[in-house]
């Protein structure tokens, strides 16, 4: 039991606790690891191939929010993206669906688009909850930058959509970020760094769970304060995340949903 949880909490948190010792995997993601692993070329099934044995793959949202605030240089969006409008949120939620069948239970979805915090509250909660309920894990990944406007928002997308995992993309290509508009260099932009490690904290320590990604620049062995290496980074990684909570270190996962150039992790804390 975390110091300060309610009863009520410790006894969920036990209930789980007890559930995953007796069945680790369940049976509906077993089903689903053999389908992915027998979908592979038999050239892919090598030792340690991960997909289908410990991973499903994971999935994104498309159409969420396609428009974004910030001009990156290496930004990935087509040049009408900002005239797009975004889907009704009754899609996105029925892409949704289709994701969890076919990642199974526990799937990594990462809730993307352009700019996704330009969308209203309600709406991120209604996805966010909707993902928790048909039991797939969401991470929301942003520029962050709507976290830095509004100070309520991080904290209503933890207590109100069971937020758990967060990605804040912070580079020197970004264009557009207050107070950095174009940096030197990498180094320039760990004050933003340190600014959204901070609200991790706080809101870790406020609510009892959240977690983060960070970007860090290449060579910079140095960590924000109170910010741990990801446990499961590889040495190509330089990747740390705020790993630091009131309880110690959380049980931490990679959530799979990284940016693909081993630069980006996601750690999980604990409800
Ligand atoms: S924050 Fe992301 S989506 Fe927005 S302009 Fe930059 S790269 Fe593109």
């Amino acid at each position: 039991m975390r110091p300060g949880s309610r009863p009520s909490e410790a006894l969920k948190s036990l209930t789980s606790a007890l559930g995953l010792l007796r069945e680790p995997v369940p049976a509906e993601k077993k089903a689903t690891l053999k389908r992915r692993w027998e979908a592979l070329e038999p050239k892919l099934r090598y030792p340690t191939q991960g997909l289908g044995r410990q991973a499903t793959g994971c999935g994104a949202t498309v159409g969420a929010q396609p428009r974004c605030d910030f001009d990156c240089t290496s930004c990935y969006l087509g040049e009408d993206a900002n005239l797009a409008r975004p889907l009704h949120v009754d899609d996105i939620l029925l892409q949704l669906d289709r994701l969890r069948q076919h990642l199974g239970p526990k799937g990594n979805v990462q809730i993307t688009d352009g700019e996704i915090t330009l969308l209203s509250r309600d709406k991120l909660i209604a996805i966010l909850c909707h993902a928790r309920k048909i039991g797939l894990i969401p991470m929301l990944m942003t520029h962050g930058d709507g976290f830095r406007r509004d100070a309520s928002l991080l904290p209503a997308l933890v207590r109100d959509g069971g937020l758990m995992e967060v990605a804040v993309h912070v580079d020197s290509t970004q264009r557009g970020r207050r107070g950095y508009k174009k940096v030197a260099d990498e180094v320039a932009l760990n004050p933003v760094r340190e600014e959204f490690a901070g609200m991790i904290r706080e809101d870790t320590s406020r609510q009892g769970g959240c977690s983060c990604s960070c970007k860090k620049p290449v060579g910079d062995r140095s960590s924000p304060r109170g910010l741990k290496t990801c446990p499961r980074s590889t040495s190509r990684s330089r990747t740390s995340c705020p790993a630091s909570t009131p309880w110690g270190t959380p049980p931490a996962t990679h959530c799979g949903t990284g940016s693909g150039d081993g630069s980006s992790c996601v750690l999980t804390g604990t409800r």
